[in-house]
């Protein structure tokens, strides 16, 4: 039953009042019917100007075309499991390759386990290996706050992952079930500790999201976006034709992190600063079994050549607690945070570059000044 027939069904649409005639005789006459449309959305606006502006960042997302990494590999006396690669996703995807990786570490029987690498990959799978009882030693060259991890937005969602058409079916099977699995371990850790919460997202466009797509009608993650639908036009407050809802977490990476970092040494684990400049020095670890959850430093550490940057900027202002939604309108994007508005998104393949893109941010800013203007 749709919304319409809902109401008429409950007897909203067609009431009746009676009325005191003059004559004092009661009258019963039926109320015009009230137009059905749902009234427009009443969300706040993102004041964007450019002295609002606290701060703009950039990181590097590791990709690959036909997706992440997590495999055994032999390396002499030591099993390397690799699990990084992740592009845009990385932070919403950390869980779910972290237990398929944590599989293969299973196998080895081994409890005393290397992680390389602590940004959100690293981390998580540290955390699922104490979580199986084993000791764990983190080795990384840098620490939160100033890994990538710490730049992501971060929304729940595997967007930017892998090219399609480069991906294979097996690849394709790990993907989704390491979405599914990530997805279930963010919802226990929704709260303030970790800075997770559940928003509503519009994505904004001219046409409706195709059918194949991640958020299209026939994704395999339909599962795991929440309340998704199209607004009706009268809903929509804005200046696209097209607005789809759907509800998915905001992970906070500056509060996520350090909190995970805790939960880790709390449980034991140690963390020691180090950089690997070649697959050699490996051999010096004490550990056997070593968990590769380096990002894009995998590329020079193990010589994948398909590992590539894709450089990603946010400009950030000022915070807005009113906020609660994030939009996602063709290349702009608005995630609302304690720390800040932010505002992205610029994807520039292949740019090895950390300084901010000037020309981008002019883009990035008068684009969302615009749109949020025009929002009824
Ligand atoms: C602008 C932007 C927005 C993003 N938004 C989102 C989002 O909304 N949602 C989302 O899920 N993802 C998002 N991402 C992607 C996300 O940031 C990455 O996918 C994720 O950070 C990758 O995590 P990681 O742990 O693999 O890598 P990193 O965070 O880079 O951690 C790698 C670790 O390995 C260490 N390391 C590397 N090389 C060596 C070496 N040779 N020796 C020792 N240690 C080494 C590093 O020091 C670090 O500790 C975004 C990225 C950017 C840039």
């Amino acid at each position: 039953m749709d919304r319409r027939s809902a109401l008429k069904a409950l007897g909203i649409l067609t009431g009746t009042v009676t009325l005191q005639a003059c004559a004092g005789k009661r009258v019963t006459q039926a109320v015009p019917t009230p137009p059905s449309q749902p009234s427009v959305l009443k969300l706040p606006k993102v004041n964007v100007q450019a002295d609002r502006e606290i701060r703009t960042v950039v990181g590097l997302r590791p990709f690959r075309p036909s997706g992440f990494v997590v495999r055994p590999q032999k390396l002499d006396d030591k099993l390397v499991v690799h699990n990084y690669g992740h592009g845009g996703g990385g932070v919403t995807l950390s869980w779910g390759t972290g237990e398929l990786a944590c599989r293969n570490v299973d196998q080895t029987g081994e409890k005393n386990v290397a992680v390389l690498g602590c940004g959100a990959v690293g981390l998580a799978t540290a955390r699922l290996l104490q979580e199986r009882g084993c000791s764990v030693t983190i080795y990384a060259k840098d620490l939160p706050p100033n890994t990538t991890s710490n730049i992501a937005g971060a929304q729940w969602f595997p967007y930017y992952v892998f090219d399609s058409g480069h991906t294979t079916p097996a690849f394709m099977q790990q993907f989704v079930e390491a979405a599914h699995l990530a997805n279930r371990r963010f919802q226990i850790m929704v709260g303030s500790r970790y800075g997770i919460h559940w928003l509503p997202n519009y994505w904004l466009g001219e046409q409706p999201i195709p059918n194949a797509g991640l958020l299209g009608a026939n994704s395999p993650l339909n599962d795991l976006v929440a309340e998704k639908h199209y607004l009706a036009p009268s809903e929509n407050p804005f200046p696209f034709p097209v607005a789809l809802q759907f509800d998915t977490m905001l992970i906070e990476p500056n509060r996520y992190l350090p909190a995970v970092m805790d939960d880790f040494r709390i449980a034991g684990g140690q963390i020691q600063v180090q950089e690997f400049k070649s697959i050699a020095e490996l051999q010096n670890l004490p550990q056997r079994v070593i968990v590769n959850c380096t990002g894009l430093g995998a590329k020079a550490l193990f010589n994948d050549e398909e590992l590539t940057p894709v450089k990603g900027q946010l400009t950030i202002l000022l915070p807005q607690a009113e906020i609660d939604y994030c939009t996602l309108a063709e290349e702009l994007y608005m995630f609302p945070r304690t720390d800040g508005i932010l505002l992205g998104g610029t994807h520039e393949e292949g740019v090895w570059s950390l300084e901010p893109n000037l020309e981008a941010k002019q883009r990035i800013v008068t684009g969302q000044a615009k749109l949020f203007a025009a929002m009824k």
